[in-house]
C-alpha cells in the first residue's frame, strides 16, 4: 500500500551487510521507503542509510537479533510507526557455522538453526499479520543452493535453508487468498563477507564447480529479490528461484 507520496515501504532483514545491503539500495532506488535490523555492525549500518537515503526516500536502520521475536515485532512496530505500512519483507539475515557432522557442536547447529530459520519464522509472523490485515503483500525469503541440493560440511546450514524453503510454500498456500505472495531465492556463491571468510582453498575448490567462472555479486541477488518484490512478479508465489550460474554442489 503506497503512502500519500505513492512510495511504498519494505522491509529488510540483515540489511547491512551483503545481499541483504544490495537489496536495501536496490528497493531505495526503485522508490521504496525502505526499513531494515542488523546484529551489531552499526557503522555498516550508518553508511547503508546515507547510500539509500541518497536515492530520494527515507531509511531507517535498527539493531535488532531476528531470535528475538519481541525486537522483531518492535522493528515492525518502529517501521510502520515511522514510514508506514509494510508492504514488503524480505529475509536476508543468516549465519554459517561450517563443520563435518560429527565434529559439529549444539552451539554450532543450534545458533544457524535459530539465526536462520527461527529469525525468518519471527519476521515472517510479524510482517504476514501486518500484511494479512492489509490484504496485500509480497515476502521474499533467502535460501541457498546448500538448501536445495545440500553441502557437505553444511549440515546445519543445509537443514536451516532447506526448512525456509518448506517454510515459505506452506506459508504461501496458507496467505494467497490475502492478497500476499511468497517466494524463496537461493544464491549459489555470491561475493560477500560470508564467502569471503571461507578457507580460500575451499572457496577455489567450490569456484571451479561453477559453469560461469565467477562468483556472483551481491546486486545480482538483489535485482531477482526486487523483481519478486514488485508487481511485475503478481502472479508468481510459492515459488523457489536459483541463482548460481550453474553450480553443481
Ligand atoms: P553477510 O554475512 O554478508 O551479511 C549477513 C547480514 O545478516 C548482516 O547484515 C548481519 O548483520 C545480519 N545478521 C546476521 N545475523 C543476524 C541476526 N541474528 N539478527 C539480525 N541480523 C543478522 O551474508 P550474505 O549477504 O552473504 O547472505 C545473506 C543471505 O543470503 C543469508 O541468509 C545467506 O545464508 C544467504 N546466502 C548467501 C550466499 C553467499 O554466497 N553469500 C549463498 C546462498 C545464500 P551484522 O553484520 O550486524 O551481524
Amino acid at each position: 500500500m503506497a503512502d500519500d507520496d505513492g512510495r511504498r515501504v519494505a522491509l529488510v532483514s540483515g540489511g547491512s551487510r551483503g545481499i541483504g545491503r544490495a537489496t536495501v539500495l536496490r528497493l531505495a532506488r526503485e522508490g521504496f521507503d525502505t526499513s531494515f535490523c542488523y546484529r551489531s555492525e552499526e557503522s555498516a549500518a550508518r553508511e547503508v542509510v546515507d547510500l539509500a537515503t541518497g536515492y530520494g526516500g527515507r531509511c531507517l536502520a535498527v539493531a535488532a537479533d531476528v531470535t528475538d521475536g519481541d525486537a522483531v515485532r518492535g522493528w515492525l512496530a518502529e517501521t510502520e510507526s515511522t514510514l508506514g505500512p509494510v508492504e514488503v519483507a524480505v529475509t536476508c539475515a543468516g549465519i554459517t557455522r561450517d563443520q563435518p557432522l560429527v565434529m559439529m557442536s549444539d552451539q554450532e547447529w543450534d545458533s544457524v538453526l535459530s539465526t536462520n530459520l527461527t529469525g525468518v519464522f519471527e519476521v515472517c509472523r510479524a510482517a504476514a499479520f501486518a500484511m494479512m490485515k492489509r490484504r496485500r503483500g509480497s515476502v521474499v525469503t533467502l535460501s541457498s543452493v546448500a538448501g536445495v541440493h545440500g553441502n557437505a560440511s553444511q549440515t546445519n546450514y543445509s537443514a536451516s535453508k532447506a526448512g525456509i524453503i518448506g517454510f515459505s510454500k506452506a506459508l504461501a498456500k496458507e496467505v494467497g487468498r490475502f492478497g500476499i505472495r511468497v517466494n524463496t531465492v537461493a544464491p549459489g556463491l555470491i561475493d560477500t563477507d560470508m564467502i569471503q571468510a571461507m578457507p580460500e582453498r575451499s572457496r577455489k575448490k567450490l569456484l571451479d564447480a561453477v559453469p560461469l567462472g565467477r562468483f556472483g555479486r551481491a546486486e545480482e541477488v538483489a535485482d531477482l529479490i526486487a523483481y519478486l518484490a514488485s508487481d511485475r512478479a503478481a502472479y508468481v508465489t510459492a515459488s523457489v528461484f536459483e541463482i548460481h550460474g550453474g553450480i553443481t554442489i
